[in-house]
């Protein structure tokens, strides 16, 4: 994943429209935000002429949003809202953004893109199974499809029951589904014998990490197609990107968002095709503008041409996890997927495996520990591995193989990374 070439590329290019977009913003932000007023007191933004000045302001976090609970974030007066959502916080205090008129059109406009680009016109049925309320899914996912013209069915979560007799009896084209629930919808079709009652041919989903063994199921199982959506409840909701039928990653809408890849660690902006965190800012959002956004999905840029030739709008590959998951070694940022990856590569493996991390005479080393069976060549395999990681990652990890059911197992999440370096 991580190759060593590609980050020598250049960094994406801040295109003319998106400079002329936030500097216009940054003209009247801080007389409308109090918000802004007091993050980039001591800044001046009209002195932001270049995309070099612009990455010298500093980041927007989560932790700044939920300090403005809660109506600190927004940037218009009162009467101009129309509705608020509110994210999920883990912990304590949620963080509240309002929309004006014009937020909740563009991101049915923004939703309705994302439609078109997984094929899906007027003449669909789309089964909106994910949650209506304060979060931006379900009411996200309908505006959307009512803006294209297709026909929405808002089931919501939930009633597997009703679920499928409604995708049978209405002859659902479409289905929008976290990759969970549309696995567990596939399971149930496959148990009950009705696939041949199924009118499915697209399934758009939220951008929850699958591994490529759930994805082939569900594309299997609901014979369909499998478009990633991108978004989240700060930066309008899902339907700020979605991969298009020609290829690989997740276009963003470069009209509506600006799109920066970071190192998690010290902030510096990465070239093309180098993973790291992903960061947005907000052009046109009046509610709740958005400046360097760390969003804490870890993703890269994909360089180079779509074959949809739609190469204004950036792809982002898919999300590899979050930026806490993140190891530094060599210099290198290396990922609990990246890892994944690689061991997926070698079916004889089981898919257990933990990454010891330590500091030993003066060096950085990472071990990985696999299981595999006894009846394959363990040091054979090491070597393999090993080799294949070097190329991957750019260094080469020490691979120690163990017995099956070596490695500690956890009903919740197990925890695979131990760095003992601190
Ligand atoms: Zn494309």
């Amino acid at each position: 994943m991580l190759d060593i070439a590609t980050r020598k590329k250049t960094i994406m290019q801040m295109q003319p429209a998106q400079l002329e977009a936030i500097t216009k913003q940054f003209a009247t932000l801080k007389d409308h935000s109090p918000f802004y007023a007091r993050k980039f007191d001591g800044i001046e933004l009209g002195d932001v002429k270049t995309q070099a000045d612009f990455e010298k302001l500093p980041f927007t976090d989560k932790a700044d949003l939920r300090e403005a609970y809660p109506l600190g974030l927004a940037a218009v007066p009162q009467e101009k809202i129309v509705r608020i959502h509110s994210s999920s916080g883990t912990t304590g205090t949620p963080v509240i953004i309002p929309y004006t008129k014009k937020d909740v059109e563009d991101w049915a406009i923004q939703f309705a893109r994302c439609y078109e680009y997984a094929g899906v016109t007027p003449s669909d049925r789309v089964q909106i199974t994910p949650g209506y309320g304060l979060w931006t899914a379900g009411i996200g996912f309908q505006a959307g499809c009512e803006r294209l013209g297709a026909m929405a069915i808002p089931m919501g979560p939930g009633n597997t029951e009703k679920q499928l007799q409604f995708m049978v009896d209405m002859e659902s084209t479409v289905l929008t589904a976290t990759a969970s629930y549309a696995l567990l919808l596939a399971e149930e079709i496959e148990k009950r014998g009705i696939k041949d009652q199924i009118k499915l041919k697209k399934l758009v989903t939220g951008s929850e990490r699958s591994g490529e063994k759930i994805r082939q199921r569900i594309i299997d199982g609901l014979g369909v197609e499998f478009y990633d959506i991108y978004g989240l409840t700060e930066v309008y909701g899902p339907g700020i990107g979605i991969n298009c039928q020609y290829g690989h990653g997740m276009h963003v809408w470069s009209d509506y968002v600006y799109v920066e890849i970071i190192d998690p660690q010290t902030g510096e902006v990465l070239p093309d095709g180098a993973w790291g965190e992903i960061v947005l800012t907000t052009l046109q959002k009046e509610g709740a503008p958005l400046i360097r956004f760390r969003t804490h999905d870890l993703s890269r840029i994909i360089p180079g041409s779509c074959a949809c030739g739609h190469d204004e709008h950036p792809r982002l590959d898919t999300l590899t996890g979050r930026s806490d998951d993140m190891m530094k070694i060599h210099g290198v940022n290396v990922f609990p997927a990246q890892i994944e990856e690689i061991l997926s590569e070698f079916p004889d493996l089981s898919s257990e495996y933990q990454i010891r991390i330590s500091h030993l005479e003066g060096r950085d080393t990472m071990r990985i520990y696999i299981e595999a069976p006894g009846s394959i060549d363990w040091a054979e395999t090491s070597k393999a591995v090993a080799a294949r990681a070097k190329s991957k990652i750019g260094f080469t990890p020490l691979i120690k193989i163990v017995e099956l059911g070596f490695l500690p197992r956890s009903e919740k999440k197990t925890k695979r990374v131990y760095d003992e370096r601190y």
